[in-house]
């Protein structure tokens, strides 16, 4: 049993049925006795949160009304909340508390929403699964034998076993997109630069960003309307047009939307129980007079090779400040190289030290024309194929991955498997693009996502769809059978 919608208890908070006290008090229960199995949770401050919606109670009382004030949020590893660690699922960050709250962190706080805890991730965000996490693997509520997808497992498993209406975690390829096909929930990733990356820890900085986890895209509208818009901190950040229009949020008219099924993505690799999902949750758009047609993104074959190639490439640059000196943990060695040398060999684990090296590789001389430079050439050619396509459509509709969550160790052993889970969610953010994935239904008892594209700063009209999709489906109210 879930907690239900965020929509649901923000009615609940305004008419007085329900404290934020209650639903914090509740929150912490729930995780106590769940966490032990699915391992979500990094850290909290319970005295913390409770202040915190003592204070959301006594604006409700005051008559105080906004979007979030008094609901509870779960915050992923990488993202600054004042006081508390920011390990991003690495023991290189040992001790290391967040000096300040990062600007997403800051506006939700101000707004009167409860951060709760912050949630394990693969280290550094770098990982499809929940495996590479320093500390512990995050499990699926669906089947605790799974993987619940990452890197923003915990982010996602709070929202899928009902510790929070809410979460936030980072999409850098797909980061909250995959987790969230996997574990049954709603993830928005918005356009580069919708949403402050200020106080966010890099990973690759001309892809990442925060993107808002929860049960309904209703419910994601609440968060973002609070979260958006431009930030001194962060000059790639900028105003979110429509952004008034995201409360209350309003389902799309369906009729003669356009509709692009891009062929590259419907190919082989596709599991026959996802594509008949998908088959159907395109019927119930079709069914409401959507239109909906073939498309083709040619370049989509090399967005794998791209985005690993410019991410890591990005890794190695950002995370050379994690060197000993600054943050967390320090070895003791005799000199200055090699304190930093083994600090680094310490703290990071095989797939960060697998990507610095790549990346280091990538734009080292003579093969940074080879490598790089190409990869920024095929972006480009991947950006275009998308610019193409929303000449004759309005949106763009995909798998989310290949198939459903797979079991613990099933592509540990084979880096390429692993990235290759990836396929269907690191075209969009090369080009910069807002895209989400909801519920799609169950197959053998799993469930499946379906995800939205849209052209960039469309983000309101994507969460306007889903929502249009959601109030003739239920599958994003399916819950996982957790035993207690
Ligand atoms: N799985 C992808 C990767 O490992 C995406 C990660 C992310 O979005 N942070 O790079």
């Amino acid at each position: 049993m879930a907690v239900g919608t965020a929509v649901g208890w923000r009615e609940g908070l305004d008419a007085g049925d329900l404290s934020s006290e209650a639903l914090v008090r509740s929150a912490f229960d729930r995780i106590k006795r769940l966490d032990g199995q699915l391992c979500a949770i990094l850290a909290t401050d319970e005295d913390q949160s409770l202040r915190l919606a003592r204070k959301a109670d006594a604006r409700l009382r005051a008559g105080e009304r906004s979007p979030v004030l008094g609901l509870p949020i779960v915050i992923k590893d990488n993202l600054n909340w004042t006081g508390l660690p920011v390990s991003c699922g690495s023991r290189i960050q040992e001790g290391y508390r967040a000096p300040y709250n990062a600007t997403v962190v800051e506006r939700l706080i101000a707004a009167g929403a409860v951060p709760l805890a912050k949630a394990n991730m693969d280290e550094f965000a770098m990982g499809s699964s929940g495996e590479y996490s320093a500390f512990k693997p995050t499990r699926n509520p669906w089947d605790t034998s799974l993987v619940p997808g990452g890197s923003s497992s915990g982010s996602v498993v709070a929202v899928s076993a009902g510790y929070a209406p809410f979460s936030l975690g980072s999409d850098t390829g797909g980061s909250v997109r995959l987790p969230a096909g996997f574990c049954g929930v709603t993830a928005l990733r918005p356009t580069y630069g919708a949403l402050s990356r200020y106080g966010l820890t890099a990973m690759a900085s001309s892809l990442d960003q925060v993107g808002p986890i929860a049960t309904t895209a209703a419910d994601i509208a609440l968060a973002l309307q609070v979260m958006a818009g431009r930030d001194p901190m962060d000059s790639t950040s900028t105003d979110l047009p429509r952004q008034d229009g995201l409360v209350p949020l309003r389902p799309r008219n369906l009729k003669g939307l356009r509709i692009g099924l891009p062929t590259e993505y419907f190919a082989d690799g596709l599991e026959s129980g996802s594509r008949s999902l998908l088959e159907a949750a395109l019927q119930v758009f079709a069914d409401q007079g959507a239109e909906i047609r073939n498309v083709s993104l040619p370049h989509t074959r090399y967005a794998i090779d791209t985005y690993y190639l410019l991410c890591t490439s990005e890794v190695s640059s950002n995370l050379s400040r994690f060197d000993g000196v600054r943050y967390g943990h320090r070895a003791g060695a005799p000199s200055l190289p090699d304190m930093i040398a083994e600090t680094r060999d310490q703290g990071l684990g095989p797939e960060v030290k697998r990507r610095i090296l790549l990346g280091t590789f990538c734009l080292s001389k003579g093969y940074y024309d080879a490598f790089y430079q190409k990869a920024m050439k095929a972006r480009t050619l991947i950006a275009r194929d998308f610019e193409r396509a929303f000449e004759s459509v309005d949106i763009l509709a995909t798998p989310v991955s290949p198939g459903p969550a797979f079991p613990f160790g099933a592509k540990t052993n084979d880096p390429l498997a692993m990235y290759l889970a990836d396929v269907f969610t690191v075209t969009a953010p090369l080009a910069g693009l807002p895209c989400l994935s909801m519920p799609a239904g169950l197959c053998g008892g799993l469930p499946v996502g379906i995800q939205l594209i849209g052209p960039a700063f469309s983000d309101v009209m994507l969460l306007e769809t889903a929502h249009a999709f959601q109030s003739l489906t239920s599958h994003h109210l399916e819950t996982p059978p957790l035993s207690a």
